[in-house]
């Protein structure tokens, strides 16, 4: 039996492939295969439905039903028995389609006379294209043999859906990959950009999903395992320690040896599928169910399946990770995900990027961040929607992107690029004038950076020197421990950079979202609260010292500024001073050259140091608020948490307060003190911590224009007695009132 439905459908598919050669139209083409699948079958219907936008199914192409419902008739996703094979991704077969749950009467297509009825969906690498229906009148359900059948001409269909092979002057359908899409993310990193896609994985293209010599395929699918095997065992050979990693590949190791999945392809290959679309099928079939299932650890055993059948992929079609596309001269760079390091590889040359998954938080926003690059996060399925070298627009302002904007679209979005462009020309300017409120108050404006591709804006953006240099970026896109000798000759290449400009070098700040790759990660309840930053430092002092040490070595007589994250207390503070004060004598005897003088602060991200006692407020050579950290435990709201993280609004009254508070201690002792979390670099937030008595803040290079331009416009009295009636007033924010007395400013 299985032979005769193995001959069957290796002879449909043979036909079909016949019906392709021709270079009918697409619509011609459609047709041909109904008539084919259905004469193949014995069904009195064959039913073509393909996808017009995300959520529409559109009758294509019919055998059987009336002429007239092609391209009339439409459907939603989940509506009648076609919507429901589609939304489910799986078979529906009954004898008695009009008496099963779900089925819609559709009067245009007469097809109430017919009684059973087998759909299947056309589906490419889990992603819905469409539904295949045959139906005939005798009340009967569809073999198994049957189902698999049409299974097999559905992944061929899906196939040639994807090459394009139904577009054309038909109109059959509009090209899948023609048609304008936008997508809603979330902002990894502002700005806008509009360039052409660059995948960082280029899809696999596969064109020859049929064939008719099994054997040959059979053996080109065991040669492609086989070599898939050899490299799985040189990764085990050449992985490091890491646990994770090594399970990983022992999963990896599991699939390609597994005879369960080469008994599935070579059964694809003997019904007509060449071994490329039987590697395909088997990967749709897993990323369809990775796409159902809530299990988490299962879910996870497929996406490894899904990786392998990738790599499988590529080494049977030859298409690498280079498959010979050029790389556009504006590329906006589309993946699933990517790791820092990657992302660095690429550096400056992006103009903007998208990614499937990915978080604000994550390591590749940070260095996105860094680079100023927009970024998209969250956005879709766009790994799926986009081609390489398709146009693109991505408004990191708003978190949405435009893939293959049209015309409309596009002219608006590039007018928003060119006021843009008109306000980077009024910061341009004011480049060489200070940040002086009308009143003449002066506030210094300083640059975060962490990464030696940050350096260059310090010229360009008029920043006075560098507020916050984040040195875990250096550990974190590295898949090793750096060395200090490393260390020490990057820290050089940055002082070199700043020309003498104040550099403050955080110590490394890990933990709680930033893990390092090649340490053991720590199972913690709650890593924001956990084993972070000075915490780590403190109690594993081999690595603080290192890099203490790479700082003194970097300065090589120069000035050194050094900070200390997240001290929750005093006690915290002195013990990380008085490592580098031992670090100090130790290089001195070692007959290194001491640093001309050397500066040790303290990021102040815990309420707790707000109350430390005087003394710690007299020791501490200077405090950097650091307010990304600070609110989150101030308001009790996880900064990476996307339903609280905008929850609480920095300009609320209490935050304000408690700000000045700070303020007001660091002036009684006359320690120098400034902001350096994200919010300084949001005009309205600067404004008002400027007027509060902040008077050093710390930003990404680009807000520093528009931060400079605001306060040049705005009389920081005035907005001091905004935000005291606000509080008298028992207002919870200033932001409205602060927001119209700017408004009015820029009037004036
Ligand atoms: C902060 O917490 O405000 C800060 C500047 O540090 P990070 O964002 O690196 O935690
Ligand atoms: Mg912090």
């Amino acid at each position: 039996m299985v032979d005769r439905t193995e001959t069957e459908s290796r002879k449909l598919l043979g036909r079909l492939r016949d019906a392709m050669a021709g270079d009918e139209a697409g619509q011609e083409r459609l047709n041909k295969i109904t008539h084919l699948i259905a004469t193949s079958m014995g069904c009195e219907v064959c039913s073509i439905y393909l996808f017009r936008d995300a959520e529409t199914l559109e009758l294509c192409a019919t055998e059987g039903l009336n002429e007239e419902a092609v391209h009339e008739t439409r459907m939603k996703m989940g509506e009648g028995l076609v919507g429901r094979v589609a939304r489910r991704r799986s078979v529906i077969n009954t004898p008695d389609a009009p008496q099963s749950p779900g089925f819609r009467y559709m009067p245009e297509t007469g097809e109430e006379i017919y009684s059973s009825f087998l759909g299947v969906p056309v589906q490419r690498l889990g992603e819905a294209l469409g539904v295949l229906v045959v139906q005939s009148k005798i009340a009967r359900e569809f073999s198994a043999d049957e189902v698999y059948a049409l299974e097999v001409v559905a992944m061929v269909l899906a196939e040639m859906t994807e090459l394009g092979a139904f577009v054309g002057e038909g109109a059959a359908m509009s090209a899948r990959h023609q048609q304008p899409i936008l997508l809603r993310g979330t902002v990894g990193q502002e700005g806008v950009a509009e360039g052409h896609v660059w995948l960082h994985e280029a899809r696999v293209v596969v064109s020859n999903p049929i064939a008719d010599d099994p054997e040959r395929e059979t053996e080109r699918l065991t040669e492609a395992v086989d070599e898939l095997r050899v490299s799985v065992d040189q990764m085990m050979t050449m992985a490091s320690a890491d646990k994770e990693q090594k399970q990983v590949l022992e999963t990896y190791r599991m699939f390609a040896n597994s005879k369960g999945w080469m008994r599935r392809m070579v059964e694809d290959i003997q019904s007509g599928l060449s071994a490329e679309a039987a590697v395909e099928k088997e990967q749709s079939l897993a990323r369809a169910r990775m796409s159902q299932s809530t299990d988490s650890y299962l879910r996870e055993r497929l996406s490894d399946l899904d990786d392998l059948s990738n790599r499988l992929l590529r080494i049977l079609t030859g298409q690498g990770s280079d498959t010979g596309a050029e790389m556009p001269p504006d590329p906006i760079l589309v993946a699933r995900n990517i790791g820092p390091a990657e992302l660095l590889d690429y550096g400056r040359n992006l103009k903007g990027i998208v990614l499937e998954q990915g978080s604000v938080g994550s390591h590749a926003a940070i260095v996105a961040r860094a680079l100023a690059i927009p970024l998209v996060v969250h956005a879709g399925r766009i790994t799926n929607d986009a081609l390489n070298g398709d146009h693109i627009m991505v408004d990191g302002e708003q978190g949405i992107v435009h893939l293959r904007p049209d015309d409309t679209v596009a002219s608006a979005f590039r007018d928003k690029i060119a006021m843009q462009a008109a306000a980077q020309a009024r910061y341009a300017s004011i480049l060489d004038l200070p940040a002086q409120a009308k009143c003449g108050s002066v506030v210094a404006l300083h640059m975060n950076a962490g990464l030696m591709a940050d350096l260059p804006s310090l010229q360009g953006s008029g920043a006075e020197g560098v507020g916050l240099f984040r040195t875990e970026l250096q550990f974190l896109v590295r898949n090793q421990m750096p060395k200090r000798s490393e260390l020490s000759a990057l820290y050089a290449r940055v002082l070199d950079a700043a020309g003498g400009k104040r550099v403050v070098f955080r110590t490394l700040d890990i933990g709680s979202d930033k893990v390092l790759p090649y340490m053991k990660p720590n199972d913690e309840p709650n890593p924001a609260l956990g084993w972070r930053a000075i915490r780590v430092g403190l109690d594993k002092p081999g690595v603080m010292r290192m890099q203490l040490q790479a700082l003194i070595r970097a300065a090589n007589g120069r000035p050194l500024t050094v900070m200390f994250p997240f001290v929750a207390q005093f006690e915290e503070f002195r013990a990380a001073k008085l490592e580098m004060d031992k670090t100090l004598s130790r290089e001195a005897r070692l007959g290194h050259v001491l640093p001309a003088s050397v500066e040790v602060g303290a990021m102040l991200e815990t309420p707790s140091l707000a109350f430390a006692p005087r003394k710690f407020f007299e020791e501490v050579e200077f405090l950097s608020i650091g307010g990304n950290d600070l609110k989150q435990f101030f308001f009790a709201a996880d900064r990476e948490n996307e339903r609280v993280r905008r929850r609480y609004d920095t300009l609320n009254v209490s935050f304000l307060t408690f700000l000045e508070n700070i303020v007001d201690r660091c002036a009684e002792t006359q320690t120098p003190v400034s902001f350096c979390g994200e919010d300084a670099g949001r005009p309205v937030e600067a404004l008002c911590f400027a007027a509060i008595g902040l008077r050093t803040l710390s930003m990404r290079p680009a807000s520093i224009g528009p931060v400079k331009s605001l306060l040049r416009r705005c009389d920081l009295n005035e907005v001091r007695d905004i935000i005291n009636n606000a509080r008298d007033r028992g207002e919870m924010s200033v932001r409205a009132d602060v927001v119209d007395y700017v408004k009015a400013q820029h009037q004036t």
